[in-house]
Order: structure tokens, then C-alpha cells, then sequence
């Protein structure tokens, strides 16, 4: 399904494993795609004509589809947008109104720079202050110092990942919402890694937002959704201002469409917005549940498999882990270790991962993350880890060399 996969890459068959960086396109998205240009390619929710119906039917079943995949309270509480960075700044400015000096939004620590900054810039703007909850020394999120943060009272926000880029740590949303409610506060989860690894249940989970990014999903990127309870998407004041967001328009006044319009100015990403749609059916199609437990093996593998190696270490040992395992190896920079394995047709991601605090947290300014996907096999983690461990004793034969 993913032809991407049949690639040769430096003369080696490609071996893909930056997965929470970016996943792969299957055909049946690459096909919806390339057919809605085809055959029904107009502008949505604005013309008359038949394609204009076809093109908008296209975009209002994709809702649907994510609606239903997400657990969203209903259709018009899902919004396109760009991604999960576009999905939490949406959030947080149409939130800006709520916050008062010497209110709290509270974090995590193992937050990635979307999830953090946003809130950050909006304390800033607002007079009120940004908390963060410490990590435990596994790199969980330490609850107690949350519930700390918490009962020192005035937290209007909590945001909080399900799963973190860097640790893999996945979170417990349910009961860090519950919390959050309890202390009066509205819960955002970003759901960029957790989306592929849980089914995530906005309305199990009991969140008031759900942000997160096509990409990351199967679906291609430069679209995502923010999904939320109908109150809570009401509560935002709209941060973009144009086309399709209006009900009336006077000189002296403006007001505002129903959700989920009010929130998408402008022409949306419909072909993304239907692209999503069938990543969507596509998951859906193969079992999430059986995905999740696949692709937890194979980080149980590259887990134990990365053990061996080496001088190797491996980043957090948090109680549950998904998707990823990032690490470092003594006296090797994670960027020449990259190269090398890259130059074997192994893609890993090195650097900060847009979550320096994180980092900080390890001691660390740059790792290297190894993210499988359900198309990766244990065979490929194996011939991964093989070339990790060549490429670090190489680099220590070049060190030792001078
Ligand atoms: N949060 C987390 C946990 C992520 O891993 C990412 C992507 N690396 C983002 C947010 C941001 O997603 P995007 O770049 O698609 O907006």
C-alpha cells in the first residue's frame, strides 16, 4: 500500500523509521486524493453548481469520518486546520480572554514546543503565569507535582500531550483531565504521536480539545483538526477572520457562522480534509487496536534490541511507552550517527525534537529517535540497530584516531 517503501535511498533499500516525524502515504489516500481532482474539484460550501456540491458533499463526509474515528460529541465539533501546531495556537489565542492576571495555564514537562510556547507567549500577553509539572525520574508526568500546580488554584488551562516525541511516554489522559476539571480547568490533549498509538475517545478520555496533524497519521500533511466538546469550541473567539467564518456584515458590525465554519476561515484544505477522511477509513480498515498492539511490539523490540548496543542509552523508562525509543550512544553525536546510518538507507530523526525542555530534563541537547510504524518489520529494526552499532564504532575508531 505504500509504494514510498520500495525506494532505494543512497543505492539500499529504504528502511523508514522516523515515523513520529512523519508517517508514509498509502495508495487509497494518494488515490482519493488525485480522483477528488479529477473528477470533483471545486471550491467548497460557495458555489451552485455541481462540482461545488460534489467537492463540498466530499469535505462534509470527511467530517464525518473524522468525527466518528476521534469520538468527536458531533460533526460541527470538528475544525480543520493545518496540523496540531495550527490546532493548539487556535486554542490558545481564542482562550486569551479567559486568562487574567494571576491565572494559571499548566503544562508538562515533557511538552513539545506547541504545546508549550502557545501557552507561554499567552501567559506572557495575559499577565498570568505558566506552570509547568515536573516529570518523575523515569520521565512520567510526575502527578503529584501537577496536583501541586493545581491546588494552588486559578488554573484556568491544562495542556498536555498523550504521548511525548522524545521519551515515547504515554500519558494518563484520563485522569490528568479528571484533575484538571476538578480544579476547574479546561483539558487540552495534543494528540499529534498519541492519534496512531491509541484509540483515542475524545469523549472517553473526557478532554475539552483534541489537536492533531494528518501527517502523523497517514494522511499527508498541511492538515489536521482540532476536535472538541461543543462548549469548548464556543468558548474560543476566532483568531482568523475572512471568508466563510461570517453570518453578517456590516460596517458596524460582524457577526459570526455556526462550528464549525466560524473556526475555518478562508478557502479550507478540503482535498487534505478528504485526504484525512480516508487515512481515517484506512486505519479504520485495518484495525486500530491491532495496530497499536503491533506496533508496540516492534517498540518493544527496537527497545531491547537497542540494549545491546554498546554505550548506549536509552532515553526515560516511563511505565508506558509508544512509538518511538530515543537514545544516545557515548562519545556520539546523534547528527554523524544519522548520517551514517542514513548513508545505509536507514532513516532516523536526530536533534532536539522541538522539545528542548525535555532535553534539558535528560541532560541531553540532541538525541536520536528511532519511531516505528506498522509497515516496519522486525527485520528492518534489526538491520537498523545493526548499522547504529556499526556507525558507533566507527566514530569511536575515528575518535580514538583523533
Ligand atoms: N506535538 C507533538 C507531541 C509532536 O510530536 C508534534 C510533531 N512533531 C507536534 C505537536 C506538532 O505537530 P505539527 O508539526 O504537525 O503541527
Amino acid at each position: 500500500d505504500f509504494p514510498i517503501l520500495s525506494e532505494q535511498v543512497h543505492g539500499h533499500p529504504l528502511v523508514y523509521l522516523d515515523n513520529s516525524a512523519t508517517t508514509q502515504v498509502p495508495s487509497q489516500v494518494l488515490d482519493a486524493v488525485a480522483n477528488h481532482y479529477r473528477t470533483s474539484n471545486a471550491n467548497v460550501h460557495r458555489g451552485m453548481h455541481y462540482l461545488a456540491h460534489a467537492s463540498t458533499d466530499a469535505l462534509e463526509h470527511a467530517r464525518e469520518v473524522v468525527a466518528r474515528f476521534v469520538n468527536a460529541p458531533s460533526v460541527d465539533c470538528v475544525v480543520f486546520t493545518r496540523g496540531t501546531t495550527d490546532g493548539l495556537n487556535m486554542v490558545a489565542r481564542g482562550l486569551s480572554h479567559l486568562l487574567q492576571p494571576g491565572d494559571a495555564v499548566v503544562v508538562s514537562r515533557l511538552e513539545h514546543h506547541s504545546n508549550y510556547v502557545p501557552w507561554q507567549q499567552a501567559c506572557f500577553s495575559c499577565g498570568a503565569r505558566f506552570e509547568v509539572a515536573d516529570l518523575t525520574p523515569e520521565g512520567d508526568i510526575d502527578e503529584e507535582d501537577y496536583a501541586r500546580l493545581l491546588s494552588a488554584g486559578n488554573v484556568k488551562i491544562v495542556a498536555m500531550t498523550g504521548c511525548s516525541n522524545v521519551l515515547g511516554t504515554v500519558t494518563p489522559v484520563a485522569r490528568l483531565a479528571r484533575m484538571a476539571h476538578e480544579a476547574g480547568a479546561l483539558f487540552v490533549l495534543d494528540g499529534a504521536q498519541i492519534m496512531r498509538h491509541g484509540v483515542v475517545g475524545m469523549q472517553s478520555l473526557g478532554v475539552d480539545y483534541l489537536a492533531f496533524s494528518g501527517h502523523k497519521m497517514m494522511a499527508g500533511t498541511g492538515i489536521g483538526a482540532l476536535a472538541g466538546t461543543r462548549e469548548a469550541l464556543e468558548e474560543l473567539e476566532p483568531r482568523d477572520f475572512g471568508g466563510e467564518m461570517v453570518d453578517k456584515v456590516t460596517a458596524a458590525r460582524t457577526t459570526w457562522e455556526e462550528l464549525p465554519l466560524r473556526l475555518e476561515a478562508g478557502t479550507p484544505n478540503y482535498v487534505g480534509a478528504i485526504a484525512l477522511g480516508a487515512a481515517c477509513d484506512y486505519l479504520s480498515a485495518l484495525g486500530r487496536e491491532d495496530i497499536a498492539a503491533y506496533e508496540a511490539s516492534l517498540v518493544d523490540h527496537a527497545e531491547a534490541a537497542l540494549g545491546e548496543v554498546e554505550g548506549l542509552h536509552i532515553a526515560g523508562s516511563p511505565k508506558e511507552r509508544a512509538g518511538l525509543v530515543s537514545f544516545t550512544i557515548d562519545d556520539v553525536h546523534p547528527l554523524d550517527l544519522c548520517t551514517l546510518v542514513d548513508a545505509r538507507g536507514v532513516a532516523l530523526r536526530s536533534g532536539h525534537n522541538c522539545a528542548q525542555p525535555v532535553l534539558e530534563w535528560l541532560g541531553a541537547t540532541s538525541v536520536a529517535r528511532l519511531s516505528p510504524a506498522f509497515y516496519n518489520t522486525p527485520a528492518e529494526i534489526d538491520y537498523a540497530v545493526e548499522q547504529i552499532s556499526r556507525a558507533a564504532k566507527m566514530l569511536h575508531t575515528a575518535r580514538r584516531r583523533g
